[in-house]
């Protein structure tokens, strides 16, 4: 089973960039401790924190040691550990969490600028807050991280192209 997350107040970063690989992480940046446990109990989620502190009875605290993103998805990697070939880049909203939905060229034409327009193809839609996301080059940047943080360096298949 894929494993989900909820990530404290100080882990916006890291929850953006485990979004983006489609892993389902919780990050409300106003949540106090105790919604934060509630929400990983609720979910059975590992709770990521920088927070020596916290505690949550019942549920998994994972401490994250630093502050520098790229040592966060090792330490993740590594330590929890998170098995990043199971990651699904594009398949999940970075800003909201939502799971993307496939999207026709012509259905987000009037949401992406004019040159990605004439050359991307495949394109994905947030159903929740309707952000449009193509294989762009933050997605080849993406998953040349992803092919670092596993050690394999042509392990991701680059999909469109
Ligand atoms: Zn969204």
């Amino acid at each position: 089973m894929t494993p989900r997350f909820v990530a404290d107040c100080m882990l916006g970063r890291l929850a953006k960039w485990l979004r983006a690989f489609g892993f389902d992480v919780a990050y409300d940046p106003f949540a106090g401790d105790r919604e934060l446990a509630q929400q990983a109990r609720d979910w059975q989620a590992v709770l990521l924190t920088r927070d020596t502190r916290l505690r949550a009875q019942g549920v998994r605290v994972f401490f994250i040691r630093d502050d520098h993103i790229e040592d966060q998805l090792r330490q993740v990697a590594a330590e929890l550990p998170l098995d990043l070939a199971q990651a699904r880049p594009l398949t999940r909203c970075t800003v909201c969490n939502g799971v993307l939905l496939p999207a026709a060229r012509e259905e987000v034409g009037d949401r992406v600028p004019p040159f990605v327009y004439l050359t991307q193809e495949r394109y994905a839609r947030c159903p929740d807050c309707g952000r449009v996301y193509w294989e762009g080059t933050h997605v080849s940047a993406m998953r040349a991280r992803l092919a670092e943080l596993t050690g394999q360096a042509s392990g991701v298949s680059d999909g469109g192209r």
